[in-house]
């Protein structure tokens, strides 16, 4: 068979036939529907001789695989020839520490290097790959093979970042995604799907913007000093709950960290090699104290879908109906006036946050 191979470290990959890969025992041979390309794929050329230790090329690339099972080696249960998988592509997980154990190969304690399908073993750049173990392939039902087959990398490097910052991202909130590429784009969709926050995609690009727009972002800022600042004004002065940098480089960093709010979440899955100060006073920042914005957060974070009494939120007890729409109708006054300035995101804002607070003051009961 033909395939796209790393013949040498650091050199162009070529076409070479090969071949035809034989499922031995617990071993599986499945048929690629689709293979992806993405950064990593650059990445793995460029690495020296060195870096590849006991698993040096050549070796077929492509990480990102899924397709249908063709050959089952013996022992393998659970699977029939034609089944429709994604390839897990984790394969120097131990498969028995907690971490493996929990579904999370990707951080497995005793992997001694990244290696993958593409990444060391023969990939997915050829019509058949050689699965070592049955525990790498998820059965994907009616799923497409071909669009699920970057699921498997860029699909999950966004989806393993989002996950566990769900419980914080709650609804009314605001998510910021930074870099709109592939990543970013799967973020978007992850956030649209699974969170009821305010999107905010940022990017250089008018161009990826757009794109972002038409993928589920509410917003759109374009990157650079102004852009934290225009966050926060999205976001009514609390800033971000999560924010999500597919880049990495010191500037979005600086913009991701200086966009949070309190008790918030950055996850960084851009390998760009940048880093910020950590500082017990700037990260979070201080947010603009106001006492429109305190009134604001006590009429909605007051009532009873946070789990909790008011009185465990502030001392002088959630704020009453009465007491509420008296504060929101000064704050409704004043933002008023900043409106005739021009800017009409403000009484926009003003509006979701009164129907928001009334909801909760009714569930209560009050
Ligand atoms: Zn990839
Ligand atoms: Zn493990």
């Amino acid at each position: 068979m033909l395939a796209y191979r790393l013949l040498n470290a650091q050199t162009q990959p070529e076409f070479q036939e090969i071949l035809e890969p034989h499922a031995g025992p617990g071993q599986v041979v499945v048929k690629v529907a689709g293979s992806g390309l993405c950064h990593t794929d650059f990445t793995v050329v460029s690495r020296e001789r060195s870096y590849w230790k006991d698993d040096p090329p050549p070796f077929t690339l492509g990480h990102e695989i899924a397709g249908w099972v063709e050959e089952l080696g013996t022992g393998v249960k659970g699977f029939q020839r034609g089944d429709a998988v994604a390839v897990n592509p984790s394969w120097a997980s131990c498969g028995r520490c907690h971490m493996c154990r929990s579904g999370e190969e990707n951080h497995c304690l005793y992997q001694k290097a990244i290696r993958a399908p593409g990444v060391g073993y023969d990939g997915g750049h050829a019509p058949y790959v050689l699965v070592p173990e049955a525990r790498f392939l998820v059965l994907i039902g009616n799923l497409n093979p071909v669009e699920a087959a970057p699921l498997t990398d860029a699909g999950l490097t966004t989806y393993a970042a989002i996950k566990p910052a769900l419980p914080g991202i709650y609804p009314g909130s605001t998510a910021v995604v930074i870099g709109i590429g592939g990543l970013g784009l799967y973020a978007i969709q992850f956030l649209r799907q699974l969170t009821g926050a305010r999107i905010v995609a940022v990017d250089s690009s008018e161009a990826r913007l757009k794109l972002a727009r038409e993928y589920g972002a509410d917003d759109i800022v374009t990157s650079g000093a102004g852009a934290a600042g225009q966050i926060r004004e999205l976001s009514r002065g609390i800033g971000a709950a999560f924010v999500l940098d597919c880049v990495g480089v010191n500037e979005t960093l600086a913009t991701g960290v200086a966009a949070l709010s309190w008790k918030s979440r950055l996850a960084m899955v851009g390998a760009g090699g940048g880093s910020i100060p950590f500082d017990f006073f700037k990260v979070p920042p201080w947010r603009p104290a106001g006492d429109e914005l305190e009134r604001r957060q006590r009429c909605v974070e007051g009532g009873p879908r946070h789990g909790r009494s008011g009185s465990d939120q502030d001392p002088r007890g959630p704020l009453s109906s009465q007491r509420c729409e008296t504060g929101v109708r000064r704050f409704q006054a004043r933002t008023s006036r900043r409106s005739r300035g021009g800017d009409s995101r403000w009484i926009g804002s003003t509006r979701g946050v009164i129907v928001r607070a009334r909801v909760l003051l009714t569930q209560k009961g009050t």
